[in-house]
């Protein structure tokens, strides 16, 4: 019958395909590994890792890296990712500023700019400009010869459909149903993945950082927002239209503090540093919010109000976790972000306590809440790593730019 054949065929290419994204993905994350510890890690046969492996190093997506000595047998050879086979490049749009970083394969910074943006309401097409001429320049700059298999970016908004067709909603600087993943792949000529911020923080420290080995976590980002990752059996939790996560948005006081979302009573009103340095500069709308908080922690060795103020920041984290843990089991928490850096040292304790308190002994028994490891610019890694799992999904086969994306619409 035709139909098998066909059918067959396809089966065969997708195992195929299965097959090397399985042994693409262990040497992405743990960077060297032999073909033993590749044949346990993937439960594929010695002779398919073998296969792969040999198309992958005439591919120069892998490379040998050495060997290793093993017990009363011949060395053992290690492989690892060609970190000279692209760039992938991680966009994160912040409130402020576009922080731009080019990685190798291996995840070394190859270098890195952070562009201003109007903290207002930014021009879609100025930071879509801006992020490709400082792409190009840094790519210039750092890897001329070497190819970019693709750009990901972090975006602060709900972000709606599939990374390479996002629209972008981002009330907090005026965006609505931007088209950015079109905008900026014609701008470059390359394919784009855009997801929401929390989310490609919480890839990175899933895949790198504290969340490793995890395999239900929830990563939550405090910076000027908040907001959250969930990870179930290691994948990423997005709904039914990529909103999920928005835990900055619940409610953990009925007729609370006012949000800037325009309800009452969110995580974010009283979490997020807008609102804490809304609290700490008495509505004076000040515009550096890291000397702000810089400012609070000083005072809070010596004034009752920073003190309290902090406390609440604390309460606050720990009722809004508790309710997470209460949803979703977690067994880890990750907090990053560059708030949730700064403050997670001098605020873990107390969060812990009022955690435990809140949720129910069992899962609260069960959860360890922990701090990031990746820094507080963490987001842009993050978005790369959107690049790297659609490299991996695909079997190591680069995305091909697709020139005939249909025109943006704004
Ligand atoms: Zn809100």
């Amino acid at each position: 019958m035709p139909g098998d054949t066909l059918t067959s065929r396809v089966t065969f290419k997708d195992m195929r395909r299965g097959n090397r994204s399985a042994v693409l993905r262990p040497l992405l994350l743990d960077g060297t590994l032999n073909r033993i510890a590749l044949g346990r890690l993937t439960g594929l046969s010695s002779a398919s890792v073998t296969n792969v492996i040999t198309e992958l190093l005439e591919e120069h997506l892998v490379v040998e890296a050495g060997t290793e000595e093993s017990e009363g047998g011949r060395p053992r050879v290690q492989l690892s990712m060609n970190p000279d086979f692209g760039v992938v490049i991680g966009v994160d749009i912040g409130e402020t500023g576009v922080r731009i970083e080019a990685f190798d394969l291996t995840r070394r910074m190859l270098g890195g700019e952070v562009v201003p943006i109007d903290p207002n309401r930014p021009i879609v097409s100025d930071v879509v400009a801006d992020i490709a001429r400082t792409v190009n320049k840094i790519v210039g700059d750092v890897a001329a010869a070497t190819p970019v298999i693709g750009v990901g970016v972090g975006v602060p908004g709900i972000v709606i459909g599939a990374a390479d067709q996002a629209l972008v909603n981002a009330p907090n600087i005026g965006w609505a149903d931007v088209p950015l993943s079109s905008l900026l792949s014609q701008a470059l000529a390359r394919p784009v993945f855009v997801d929401n911020c929390a989310k490609t923080l919480g890839l990175a420290e899933m895949w790198f950082g504290a969340g490793r080995g995890a395999s239900d976590a929830i990563v939550v980002l405090l910076g000027t927002g908040v907001g959250s990752a969930f990870f179930s059996r290691g994948q990423l939790f997005r709904g039914v239209s990529s909103s999920a996560g928005e835990w900055g948005h619940t409610c953990i006081a009925m007729n609370g503090r006012r949000c800037r979302c325009g309800r009452s009573g969110c995580v974010e009103a009283y979490i997020g540093a807008y609102a804490i340095v809304d609290q700490w500069s008495a509505g004076n709308n000040a515009a550096d919010e890291e000397a702000v908080i810089e400012d609070l922690i000083d005072a809070a060795a010596r004034r009752a109000a920073a003190k309290e103020l902090l406390d609440e920041v604390a309460r606050a984290a720990g009722v809004g976790l508790a309710s997470l843990v209460n949803l979703f089991n977690p067994e880890r928490i990750v907090i990053g972000g560059w708030l949730g850096l700064r403050l997670g040292p001098l605020l873990l304790q107390r969060i812990n306590e009022v955690l435990s308190e809140q949720a129910l002994a069992y899962p609260a028994a069960r959860v360890s809440v922990q701090l990031g490891e990746l820094g507080r610019d963490a987001v842009a890694l993050g978005a790369s790593t959107l690049v790297l799992d659609d490299l991996v999904s695909r079997g190591g086969k680069p995305r091909p730019f697709d020139g005939s994306l249909p025109r943006p619409r704004i």
